[in-house]
């Protein structure tokens, strides 16, 4: 198979500074080089390779915009060129790096003490802690507005009651950001493995996001002192803002998994041959592919824009649930159109697409649904938010 190169049909690779294609290729080298080779035994094992997060962190893509505290303090296109790349590789090891650079650092730095930010950024800036983000709970997922965990005041610190449910990288993790209720709203408390009362227990026999560690959490009683809750985290808004992040990064990353699916359908077709000709040649299958690389070209003008509006420091929650919304449908229908043209052999694990389409379908569940990202849309340009009583 021809090696990969992405997809560029609009010329956007030119509008990229040195630094940025020069992070953009050093990442990719990583997936093809460490990760590729060891993917389809992963996702068989249904584990993800936690020997790689010193890795990635050795070359910068944990947290990599934040500034300081062994942060390279990248900026927001390349942490979205490095979620591209990563996701090529599989939604698995994108999640790994969102949930410990967005959801984790990202507001450690935004709403951390000084003393929570010298202790954990740096560690989990270089791999050697790995950390997670406990907002979903069984009763409530697109409405973490109605959670039930709380934390209630004991003397100088807090005891944490309740359960957290789906949570990435929950059996690794050293540390466990917990949003909870609290007697003034919600509040965000770091919770480290080993603390009494704090346990996590694996979900087994998931069809996607194999390769990714999804676990629940038990919170009974656990006590932590007022030093674990992060101050300037008030309110539901605040684990809001975090998935506001790692959703500008998901965004990014669906492009990777589309151009992947659309990378491996483009060179079967030329080489698979029925009635004497490639079946590149036949025009349904040409219409294929010309529609899965008009909807990554499309894809892309979206993360580029929003990349630069980003680092002008423009952030809209609107303009990320369009971007997230519309870029993993559009991987999940290029990944379902690959496997097509890929016929029988598009089911086996021998090419990535089955596993892209079939981890694509958490991705849009996940960090909002395709729906409530529908709605967040729908209530800007209507002024009416349709998911609220
Ligand atoms: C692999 C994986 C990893 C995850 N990792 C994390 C993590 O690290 N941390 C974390 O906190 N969470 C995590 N999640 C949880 C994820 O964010 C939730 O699954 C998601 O928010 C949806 O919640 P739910 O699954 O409970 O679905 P529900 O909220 O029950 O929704 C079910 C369906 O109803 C629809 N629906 C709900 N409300 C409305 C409405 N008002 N209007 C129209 N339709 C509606 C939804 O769109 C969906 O189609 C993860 C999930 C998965 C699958």
């Amino acid at each position: 198979m021809q090696p990969y190169r992405g997809v560029d049909f609009y010329g956007f690779e030119a509008q990229l500074s040195d630094e940025e294609r020069s992070v953009r290729d050093t990442v990719r080298s990583f997936v093809e080089q460490r990760f590729l080779p060891v993917i389809r035994e992963h996702h068989a094992a249904g584990t993800f390779p936690s020997e790689l997060a010193r890795e990635l962190g050795e070359l910068g893509l944990l947290g990599p915009s934040i500034h300081g505290y062994g942060c390279p303090g990248l900026s927001s296109t390349l942490y979205g060129l490095i979620c591209q790349e990563l996701e090529r590789g599989d939604s698995g090891l994108r999640s790994f790096a969102s949930v410990q650079g967005s959801l984790v650092m990202w507001p450690l730095s935004a709403y951390g003490s000084e003393d929570q930010k010298r202790r954990w950024l740096p560690e989990l800036a270089a791999g050697r802690a790995i950390g997670c983000f406990g907002l979903t709970e069984p009763g409530h997922g697109s409405d973490p507005g109605g959670m039930e965990t709380t934390a209630s005041r004991d003397g100088a610190g807090w005891v944490l009651r309740g359960n957290k449910m789906w949570i990435t990288n929950a059996n690794q993790a050293h540390v466990a950001l917990v949003w909870a209720r609290t007697p003034d709203g919600v509040d965000g408390f770091l919770v480290e493995r080993g603390t009494p009362g704090f346990t996590t227990q694996a979900i087994k026999g998931k069809f996607s996001l194999r390769a990714s560690d999804t676990g629940e959490i038990a919170l009974d009683e656990a006590r932590v002192p007022e030093a674990n809750r992060l101050p300037g985290a008030r309110g539901l808004k605040a684990p809001l803002a975090c998935l506001n992040e790692a959703r500008y990064g998901i965004a990014w990353g669906a492009i990777g998994a589309a151009a992947d699916c659309y990378h491996t359908a483009l060179a079967y077709a030329l080489e698979r041959r029925q009635f004497d000709r490639p079946i590149a040649s036949f025009q349904l299958v040409q219409a294929k592919l010309v529609e899965m690389l008009s909807e990554i070209t499309k894809g892309q003008g979206l993360v580029h824009q929003l990349g630069r509006l980003k680092d002008r420091g423009i952030n809209p929650v609107p303009l990320v649930s369009l971007a997230k919304r519309n870029n993993v449908a559009m991987a999940l229908d290029c990944a379902r159109a690959a496997r097509e043209v890929l016929g029988a052999a598009g089911i086996t694990d021998e090419y990535p697409v089955g596993r892209h389409l079939t981890n694509l379908e958490s991705v849009k569940t996940y960090e909002g649904t395709h729906e409530i990202h529908t709605l967040i849309v729908g209530a800007e340009i209507t002024g009416l938010p349709a998911f609220r009583g």
